[in-house]
């Protein structure tokens, strides 16, 4: 039952997602150019989360569209203090692939763990993406899966359409089909491809190591090594090492699944180390 509340709670959380930052709602843009005095349409682009992640290094950052930089450094803010929330309670270009993965058969879907250190490509791609405008490389819109899920809202809602690049028509496939659908957990764009997602938990593992954030933490005492936590990941965040379960935080969403599922309680939400002996 309380897995059925969490996800519920989660599917609620996407489509005000979607209501707030896509077209035709655009609802928080259009809140925030109503303060600002603009009477501009919105549309994603006008909160591009990516080129002013894209420029924080290169001294761009306040040259982008004001919506854009409130926009970043609210989310910013926000995953300091409070982790990733914007992947797991709220972002639906995230959880579109994560939900339709759950109707394709596990023996279809590539478990990208087994074979890559996913943490490591993780913050590997988030270092390019920060450096590469330094040398004039520019990474934000030629992969841009929000923009792949805007074409396609935006086709369904309004009969829009565009003619799609090679570029976008790639993205597509990886974003939905190849790290999508046919992936563990649904979330392997994410996983690899967000800077969105990637510096905002690379924010809120600082704020872990200064003892400022919470974070799920496994009791090994409780913990029975049974697994459901490691197959309900969205993320692949979590696996089996000695029979007790690990999280890699840099990869979690705080989408609560885990916690949910764990029939032991072992999954503790905490800002003090846990210790064995906790009840
Ligand atoms: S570790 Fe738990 S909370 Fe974190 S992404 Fe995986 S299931 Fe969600
Ligand atoms: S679901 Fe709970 S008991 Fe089972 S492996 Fe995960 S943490 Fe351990």
């Amino acid at each position: 039952m309380n897995y059925i509340n969490n996800d519920f709670k989660r599917i609620i959380g996407y489509i005000w997602g979607f209501i707030l930052f896509f077209a035709p709602f655009a609802l928080f843009q259009k809140a925030i150019l109503f303060v600002l005095g603009q009477h501009d349409t919105p549309t994603i682009h006008t909160l591009c989360l990516r080129i002013p992640i894209e420029h924080i290094l290169n001294g761009k950052f306040f040259y982008m569209g004001t919506v854009a930089v409130i926009s970043t450094i609210i989310l910013l803010i926000v995953a300091f203090f409070f982790g990733p929330l914007f992947c797991g309670k709220l972002c639906p270009a995230g959880a579109l692939p994560e939900y339709l993965s759950k109707i394709v058969p596990n023996s279809l879907k590539i478990e990208w763990s087994k074979y890559l250190p996913m943490t490591a490509l993780r913050a590997g791609f988030l270092a390019g993406f920060l450096l590469a405008p330094m040398w004039g490389g520019y990474l934000a819109c030629s992969y841009c899966n929000f923009y792949v899920f805007d074409l396609f809202i935006n086709y369904i809602f309004c009969g829009y359409t565009v003619a799609f690049s090679g570029s976008l028509i790639l993205t597509g496939i990886l974003w939905f089909f190849v790290f999508g659908i046919f992936t563990k957990g649904g979330r392997g764009f994410c996983n690899f491809f967000c800077p969105v997602g990637a510096l905002q938990s690379l924010l809120y593992v600082i704020a872990i190591k200064f003892g400022i954030a919470k974070w799920l933490q496994i009791n090994s005492t409780k913990c029975i090594g049974c697994g459901l936590c490691v197959a309900k990941c969205p993320m692949d965040a979590v696996h089996l090492t000695d029979k007790t379960a690990r999280i890699a935080i840099y990869q979690c969403i705080l989408c609560g699944e885990c916690m949910q599922k764990c029939p032991s309680k072992a999954i503790n939400y905490k800002r003090k180390a846990v210790t064995a002996n906790e009840k």
